[in-house]
């Protein structure tokens, strides 16, 4: 078992990529940490399947390395990378019996066959094949194959990780559910790494300790579902997760209040200064919208019972703000108004709330600047400083020369050198540590 890093990892399936789109993957650096219950969560052609690919070596990435605790296996073929991966359309020796498919991964690693015949059982039982077991696999339904694909992925105890392609698309319905939870369960029980890849959020959330959430080639959060649902990053991710999703609304900034169709809406949160040409958006979840009496006026268009609450759906102009009432309670039949919970309401920066805006974009952009300014003002003040050592012949000398004279003083020319070398590399240090992490990764949120 290993933790598994992906770094300054960006692939294309194109031999000369030009602009952003050409990009699979953008650049990523992500940690999958030893034993984890993940889930990869994304809509269709995001690029799951490709980061999936890229971690089992079935594609090796355009850039960057992939890391298997300290060993770099970026080059490292497939068959030795110890991964079992289930795809999402079975993959099954039909000439052979379930039995035998179940054994094939580990009679091909010459495992003793007391050994073999233990955890066959073991894996049929849990995926209720122990009945089919000397069938053979080319009667089987396309639910059954799949059942036994899944088996062939969980049955080596020796892997790294088991990563699973969207598995249950071709599963029936009432069956997905419990097998669902079965490997949730097995998550449980032996705490192997296992990363599960849907687009559907409900699989996610129910199999997963950690999401990663993908969108257009990029990681746009990772998290709990709790943090997903209470603390979106990012639009996609408020829109995606949650039923009925985020609602995201345009608008303007003054004086540093979020303005909506001409209502101030206030926010807990801190709220960016608009820049030409970006796009400003409120993001509150319709569990955090209520009727008030004063607010953002709207018109109620549709109310659909969900249960517990109704989902509401209500006009204000063009824009639509959906709300969940719990049963029981009222609805104004005119002049409804409603209230955002301002701990619940984020301005987005062209997807982005302001803080991540900020932190990772704002301080990246200006840090090389900032750098560079450090540098020459390190460099003048140390000029400045032999100055007047030179002409005041007093005290004014950096510490590193004091140092040295009184070492030796025939070696004061050279630690004079040595120690202006130490100290002019840390800010060249600083500047290339943030053009290389900071910078880079603008450029790959396609911010810069
Ligand atoms: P997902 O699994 O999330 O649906 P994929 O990783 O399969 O997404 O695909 C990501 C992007 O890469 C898509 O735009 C898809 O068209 C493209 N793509 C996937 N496989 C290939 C391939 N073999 N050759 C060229 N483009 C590909
Ligand atoms: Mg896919």
């Amino acid at each position: 078992m290993s933790m598994i890093s992906l770094k300054g990892l960006r692939h294309s399936y194109l031999s000369e990529p030009n602009g952003d789109e050409d990009w699979a993957l953008k650049r990523m650096s992500v940690d999958w940490s030893d034993g984890g219950a993940y889930a990869l969560l994304g809509p269709s052609g995001c690029g799951k399947t490709t980061l999936l690919n890229i971690i089992s070596g079935l594609i090796t990435p355009t850039e960057g390395e992939v890391w298997f605790d300290d060993r770099n296996v970026t080059e490292i073929p497939p068959d030795q990378r110890n991964i079992a991966q289930v795809f999402q359309f079975p993959v099954v020796y039909d000439t052979m019996s379930v039995y035998d498919n179940l054994a094939f991964p580990l009679r091909n690693r010459g495992v003793a066959e007391g050994e073999v015949d233990a955890k066959v059982r073991e894996i049929a039982d849990m995926l209720d094949l122990s009945e089919t077991l000397h069938n053979r696999a080319a009667g089987l339904t396309a639910d059954g194959k799949q059942k036994i694909s899944l088996g062939r992925g969980l049955v080596r105890s020796d892997v790294n990780v088991i990563m699973f392609d969207e598995p249950l698309t071709v599963i029936d319905p009432h069956l997905k559910w419990i097998l669902r939870s079965k490997l949730k369960e097995l998550h449980q029980q032996i705490h192997r790494t296992m990363i599960y890849v849907t687009h559907d959020q409900t699989e996610a959330l129910t199999f997963a300790d950690q999401v990663v959430v993908m969108h257009e080639g990029t990681v746009v959060q990772i998290g709990t579902p709790v943090e997903l649902f209470e603390k979106p990053r990012h639009t996609f991710v408020g829109h995606f997760i949650g039923s009925p999703g985020m609602n995201v609304l345009p608008c303007s900034l003054e004086n540093g209040t979020a303005y909506f169709g001409g209502h101030a809406v206030p926010t807990n949160h801190p709220v960016a200064h608009k820049a030409d040409g970006e796009r400003l958006e409120i993001g509150i979840r319709p569990e955090f919208v209520r009727f008030a009496d004063d607010g953002i006026p709207v018109q109620i268009a549709k109310v659909s019972d969900a249960g517990r609450f109704s989902i509401v759906e209500a006009n204000h102009g063009d824009h639509i703000i959906k709300l969940l009432v719990p049963d029981g309670q009222a609805m104004p039949s005119e002049n409804a108004r409603l209230y955002f919970d301002p701990a619940r309401t984020q301005v987005y920066v062209d997807g982005y709330p302001f803080w991540r805006f900020f932190v990772k974009i704002f301080i990246p952009t200006i840090a090389a600047g900032i750098g560079v300014a450090a540098f020459f003002c390190f460099m003048f003040s140390w000029v400045e400083l032999l100055l007047a050592k030179t002409l005041t012949s007093v005290a004014a000398k950096p510490i590193a020369v004091t140092m040295t004279r009184t070492a030796s003083t025939s070696g004061y020319e050279l630690g004079l050198l040595a120690a202006a070398g130490c100290l002019t590399i840390v800010p060249g240090a600083f500047v290339i540590y943030f053009v290389r992490n900071y910078i880079a990764k603008g450029f790959a949120l396609g911010r810069v």
